[in-house]
């Protein structure tokens, strides 16, 4: 086995999206296709956006998918304490009692203001210093990333806890990807803004930083929009099966074509459409089979150098 080391994230705010499989099947063959360990991790820091009982629904499907963790799956509500005790020895961490709203109209005093704990505040960090350090980053698809792109979507200030409460994703996906050892993060291109901050972030916390490779996102040719809970999508598994949705993310991803699993998505879709429930087929019981032998393929055949660049469009 290799050093290499991959990991699937997702944050169960829902059902699993096409979107989110494609990022699941990619991270799997990058890590497999490398002779390395795979690793799941549930990120479901957010309650309000990802409820317990989300967990082993979003579990099982992956496990439908074929896909499964090589070491135990690290759920991040298990292990709060880790963070806070993380977020308490950073000693450039400041509480914050500020507003998103008063934040548009002045910049943080709080930096300086030393303020006593309190309810409903948050705690930050301030990476103007640290974020110089990283003008650009090499991604491992889409080559050279330049901060000057992404900057206006980037706050220095960056929240680690909220005033809720809640850890912030940021600080908890650095902790973990340091501690289950991640030699390369595979996740979808809606991220790439975060890693500059994430980069960081790693230099702060005096941890290497793994590489990154992002994938393209996958959107509705009609609409423009992800393929995901908040455009209301449907969830994978209610389209397609199992199978059908691996040969399809493995025509996506340009390791086996197969445009017939375009035209049946459309066609799922618009049934869907028309009554929304789940319109994907019972599998067949040879299907598990098909899909563990079409995985193991797909591993042989994986080539990083033609994963696509492009936004795919369905
Ligand atoms: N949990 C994040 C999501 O599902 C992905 C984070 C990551 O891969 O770094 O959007």
């Amino acid at each position: 086995m290799s050093d290499y080391r991959g990991r699937f994230a997702p944050s169960p705010s829902g059902r699993l999206h096409l979107g989110s499989a494609l990022i699941a099947y990619g991270s799997y063959l990058k890590a497999k296709a490398s002779g390395g360990t795979f690793l799941l991790r549930i990120e479901d820091l957010d309650r309000p956006r990802c409820p317990q009982a989300n967990t082993p629904i979003m579990l099982e499907e992956i496990k439908r998918l074929g896909l499964s963790s090589d070491e135990p799956v690290l759920i991040q509500s298990e292990h709060e304490q880790d963070y806070l005790n993380t977020i308490a020895a950073l000693p450039q961490a400041y509480r914050c009692n500020c507003t998103r709203a008063l934040l548009k109209e002045r910049p943080c005093p709080c930096q300086k203001l030393h303020l006593a704990p309190a309810e409903h505040q948050s705690i930050r960090v301030d990476l103007t210093s640290a974020l110089a350090a990283h003008p650009y980053f090499n991604d491992g698809n889409f080559g050279l990333i330049k901060q000057a792109d992404y900057s206006h979507e980037l706050n220095p200030n960056l929240v680690l806890k909220r005033s809720d409460d809640i850890i912030a994703y940021n600080l908890a996906v650095v902790v973990d990807d340091h501690r289950q050892g991640i030699t390369e993060v595979v996740r979808g291109a809606d991220m790439l803004s975060a890693t500059f901050l994430q980069l960081a972030l790693y230099d702060l916390l005096g941890y290497q930083a793994p590489t990154f490779c992002h994938l393209p996102l996958v959107l509705e040719e009609s609409t423009g929009h992800k393929f995901s809970k908040q455009n209301h999508a449907p969830a994978l598994l209610d389209l397609l099966t199992p199978y059908e949705a691996l040969k399809l993310c493995l025509h996506l991803l340009q390791v086996q074509t197969d445009p017939s699993m375009v035209t049946l998505v459309h066609e799922r879709l618009s049934a869907y459409r028309t009554k929304p429930h789940c319109v994907a087929p019972q599998p067949s019981t040879q299907e598990a089979e098909l899909l563990t032998a079409l995985l193991h393929q797909a591993v042989t055949r994986f080539d990083p150098q033609t994963m696509p660049r492009q936004a795919l469009m369905l």
